[in-house]
């Protein structure tokens, strides 16, 4: 009787090993494949991609060309990857051009009329320019940027893809206090100590989602059914229980003017770190694509600032060495002028 039971669990256990390497094949088939095999094949695929050449009419950038497709890491496992681009400069002042009616000009003359289009706000032709980025971001990261309406974006499907085990968790230098006098900031730095108990806590947190997240989709990250008496319920369900430092991908496009504008509020030190990061990146980016266009963005909008009346005429006051009523200028913009003139 012993003897014929274990014959039988010995007939279960091999069937069930068939029954798993018959859902693993067809699981591969179907494009599920094993997540570290995904991670080698992507960046096969992106070395592919470097490699390719295209002949072209089109204006390019030989400092965009070369880093085409290339990764630049941001954070613990983020990256930002130029995909395409249109335009240089030179595109910029065409279209300015067509409304002025003249033909193209010397550098110098072209940069005098970058600066005067974007200190005088035109936006037109600077919408001519257009680039295509590839971003991996966290989730919350990702709340921030999606505000930004005028850019395309196409995200990774968490109803059609199953997310990796990766989270973002904070430099222990970057676990700081919230700030007494910015609502929406961190203030000082915690002791090391301390810093690493808190970020333990994010740790174990996030991968304790995780294990719910592969529970409820009864997969394992090697795509292996966990429990073959059990059924899975849909990825787009599962995902509910994933923490907001889970990693998302997309592909992200945005004409130039408007790229300006999402930097200019993202590379702000009023910006969350976790996002000027990625903006510092594509920052050098832009540097590269429209060196002009970049300087005047520095000069007038990064650099620059603007005044209202009671501003300017808080500034006369100070030239003129007159007497000004200070409870006529608000605090934040004292602050602003005295700061940015070095007057305190
Ligand atoms: C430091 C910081 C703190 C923030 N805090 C908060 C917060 O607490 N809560 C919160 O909800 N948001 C917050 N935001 C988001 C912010 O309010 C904007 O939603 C975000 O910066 C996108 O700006 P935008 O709308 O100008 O950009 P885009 O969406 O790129 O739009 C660019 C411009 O196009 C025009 N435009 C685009 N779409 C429309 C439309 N549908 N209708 C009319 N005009 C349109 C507008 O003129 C707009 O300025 C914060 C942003 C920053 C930088």
């Amino acid at each position: 009787m012993i003897l014929k039971n274990k014959k039988k669990l010995k007939n279960i256990i091999y069937i069930n090993f068939l029954i798993k390497i018959y859902v693993k094949i067809l699981f591969e088939k179907n494009g599920y494949m094993n997540l570290k095999n995904k991670k080698i094949n992507n960046q096969k695929e992106v070395d592919k991609l470097r490699k390719q050449k295209f002949k072209t009419g089109r204006v390019t950038v030989g400092k965009l060309e070369k880093i085409l497709y290339k990764t630049f890491n941001v954070l613990d496992h983020g990256f930002v990857r130029l995909i395409d681009y249109m335009g240089d400069d030179s595109s910029i002042v065409q279209a300015a051009r067509v409304s002025y009616g003249k033909g193209t000009k010397k550098i110098n003359q072209d940069k005098n009329l970058i600066n005067y289009l974007l200190s005088h706000r035109h936006s037109t032709p600077f919408e001519m320019n257009e680039i295509k980025l590839h971003v991996k971001l966290p989730i919350f990261v990702a709340r921030q940027w999606i505000r930004h309406r005028t850019a395309n974006v196409n995200e990774y499907s968490a109803r059609y893809s199953i997310l990796e085990r990766e989270f973002y968790l904070p430099e222990l230098k970057n676990i700081q206090t919230q700030s007494d006098i910015n609502n929406q900031g961190r203030g000082t730095g915690l002791k090391t100590s301390k810093a690493k108990l808190k970020r333990e806590l994010i740790k174990k947190h996030s991968h304790n989602s995780f294990d719910n997240y592969s529970y409820l989709l009864n997969e394992n990250e090697e795509g292996e059914i966990i429990d073959l008496q059990e059924e899975g319920i849909a990825r787009e369900l599962a995902r509910m229980t994933l923490p907001l430092n889970s990693y998302t991908q997309w592909y992200w496009k945005i004409d130039l003017h408007n790229l300006m504008h999402f930097l200019s509020l993202r590379f702000d030190p009023h910006a969350q770190l976790e996002i000027r990061v990625y903006a510092d990146i594509i920052m050098d980016i832009m540097k590269k694509w429209v060196p002009l266009t970049y300087d005047a963005f520095i000069m007038h909008r990064m650099n620059g600032f603007s005044l209202s009346s009671t501003g300017v005429e808080f500034v006369k006051s100070l030239i003129k060495n007159k007497k000004f009523d200070k409870t006529s200028i608000s605090k934040r913009e004292l602050n602003e002028i005295t700061k940015r003139f070095d007057l305190a």
